[in-house]
This record gives C-alpha cells, structure tokens and sequence, in this order.
C-alpha cells in the first residue's frame, strides 16, 4: 500500500482548495470524497466569492477541482468510516471496504445532508432519493417526483422543480410549506406542485428505482401510497464527525475544534471548512480555512520527512 504524504476527507471547497495547494506543494495528496462540491451543489448561484461576480456553485467546485488535479492531487469517490493512528503515519478506512496510509489527514468532510430515517431510503439512495435537487431534478425531467422540504430550506428545489418535472408532491408537517404566500403564489401558477400538507414520508417504495412513497397524513392518521419515480429531501445537515472522536476536540454540535493553522489536538490531523467550530460558514472562507491547513500540513510532512521546514508553525 502506497503512503499519501495527505489525505483529504472531503471534496467540497475546503477539501478541494486543500487538496489544490498540497499537490502544489509537490506533496503526494488524495481526496476522498462523497462527491464533488458537497454544499456548492445546492446552490445555483454564488454572487460573493470574492473576484467572481456570479457563479454557480457546481461549476466553482469544477474549476477547483480541475485546478486541483492539475497540480496532480488524486480523487476517489468513497465515504472514510475510520481514521486510525499508526505510528508516524494514519489508517483511513472507507466504506467501500479500502484501506488507505497517510502522514498527514486533513478533515473537510463538512455537512451531511439530514435523512429522512425510513424504511427504503437507504436502498434507493442514488436510486431515485435525492438530497440535492439542483443536482438531480434534470434526471427526472417531465416525470412525477416528491419533494420533502419546508420553510427556507425548500424554496430552492421548489424553484427547480418547477421549471423541470411533470409534478411534485411537496410533503411537509404544518399548514403552508413556507411563510412566503408571494413565493408560494408564484410557483403555484407554475403548475407542479401538489400540496400535502400535516403528512411525512414513512416509506419508499420501487425495484431497482423509486417507485412510490407512502406518505401519513399526520393529523387523520390516514396512509396513502403516491407513484413517484424520485424523493427529494431537503431537511437540513448534520455533522456526522463520530468516526474522528478519538482524534479531535468536538463542540456540541460535533464540529471540530482547531486553531488559526487548522490544527486539532492530534499532530498530522487537520481540518477546515464547515466541519470546524468557527461561527462563519462560507465558501471562501471554507476555501482559505482548506489552504491554512495544507500549509500546515506540508509543513508537518516536512517534519516527519526529516526536511527543512519552510512555514513557521509551532507544533506544541
Ligand atoms: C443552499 C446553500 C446556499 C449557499 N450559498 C452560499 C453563498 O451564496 N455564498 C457562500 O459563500 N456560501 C454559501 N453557502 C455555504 C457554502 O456552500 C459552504 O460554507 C461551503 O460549501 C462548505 O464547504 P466545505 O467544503 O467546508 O463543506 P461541504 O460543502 O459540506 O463539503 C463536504 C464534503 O465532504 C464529503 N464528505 C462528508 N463526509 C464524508 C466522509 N465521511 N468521507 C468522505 N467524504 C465525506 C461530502 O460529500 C462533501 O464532498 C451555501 C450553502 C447552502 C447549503
């Protein structure tokens, strides 16, 4: 087995930005990622990062990623269930069953969408149950879909779904979707949406893909089986950082404490973006946070390496 010089958890900006200025370092880097762009790809269009006018999220992360592996960092698309310490070097393990050895780990796994936590939604992932309609909806073009969202959270695929699908069954707890009537009105002319308010999801249904969703009405108690061929759900993130607990300092919202240079209490294991503990969650601010700590991080290679060490770190 090959030894990284870094690993990244993550590929959305922190990761990707990390990942760009370690391999340009000339450090042998991998990312392992979920996908690419996390967040990035819920949003169509970023109007503050900084020299860039008007973006869309996917695309900035495209364009880091390009950048990225031009400078020779590796990707793979796999989920780490474990990091383990051994020696001068780390053990990340991954879902996929692979094992990979790294001097350096940098944490940039940032937010994971919130599931629905019902029977099907594990099998049909990727099979029909979406967390990001920006990113899926166009799969499902001109076909009848559900969406699962309220409030904020929901204008954005409400939007999307609109301009793409058949029609949307839009599940949602209380009374109105969101407290919005203008908004509400405008994508009601659009045609799609089908309102089910008071109701949840308790199952979904299919064979190799989606086929139905079986919502409950929350306040008759009544359970309906609805056709749809996707499930969209778009109820907010969590942070899923159990598997680093050993590692790091956590707050109680599970994010990573780490200092200026993206250091956590375990030398060689850094972390940047909206996994650490800073009240500012942005893109370029997750993007700087992924730089400070690949400089750490090549400079603690260096360290281990037994070469000159160019950054001025304290490392405790
Ligand atoms: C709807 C929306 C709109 C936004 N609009 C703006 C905006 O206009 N301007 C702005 O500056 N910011 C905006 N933000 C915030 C910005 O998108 C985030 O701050 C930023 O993208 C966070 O980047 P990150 O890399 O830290 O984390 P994330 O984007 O959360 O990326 C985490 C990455 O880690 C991966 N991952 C997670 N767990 C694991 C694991 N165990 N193993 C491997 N990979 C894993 C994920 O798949 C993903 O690739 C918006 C966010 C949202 C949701």
């Amino acid at each position: 087995m090959d030894t990284y010089d870094v690993v990244v958890v993550g590929g959305g900006i922190a990761g990707l930005s990390a990942a760009l200025y370690a391999a340009r370092q000339r450090l042998k880097t991998l990312v392992i990622a979920r996908d690419i762009g996390g967040q990035l790809n819920m949003t169509t269009h970023i109007e503050n990062y900084p020299a860039i006018p008007k973006i869309s999220g996917p695309e900035l992360a495209r364009r880091i990623e390009q950048q990225a592996r031009g400078f020779g960092a590796e990707i793979i698309f796999d989920e780490v269930n474990a990091v383990e310490k051994w020696g001068d070097v780390f053990l990340l393990k991954t879902v996929g069953g692979d094992e990979y050895r790294s001097i350096a780990v940098v944490l940039a796994f940032g937010k994971t969408p919130k599931e629905l936590g019902v029977a099907g939604e594990s099998k049909f992932k990727n099979r029909g149950v979406s967390y990001c309609a920006i990113c899926d909806a166009p799969f499902f073009k001109g076909q009848d879909v559900a969406l699962v969202s309220w409030g904020d959270l929901a204008r954005e695929p409400a939007v999307i779904l609109s301009s793409v699908v058949n029609k949307f069954y839009w599940i949602y707890p209380g009374e109105r979707p969101i407290h919005d009537e203008e908004f509400l009105q405008q994508i009601e002319k659009l045609g799609k949406s089908i309102y089910l308010p008071n109701s949840e999801v308790v199952e979904i249904r299919g064979d190799v893909k989606v086929k139905s969703i079986v919502v409950r009405d929350r306040k008759s108690g009544e359970v309906r089986e609805i056709p749809a061929s996707a499930v969209f759900v778009e109820i907010g993130y969590v942070t899923k950082s159990d598997f680093v607990r050993h590692l790091v300092d956590l707050n109680e919202r599970g994010e990573i404490i780490a200092d200026w240079e993206g250091r956590t209490k375990t030398p060689g294991v850094f972390a940047a973006g909206d996994i650490v503990a800073y009240p500012y969650k942005q893109a370029v601010i997750s993007a700087a946070m992924g730089v400070a700590a690949a400089l750490s991080a090549t400079a603690y290679v260096s360290k281990v390496k037994g070469k000159p060490v160019r950054t001025l770190v304290d490392w405790r």
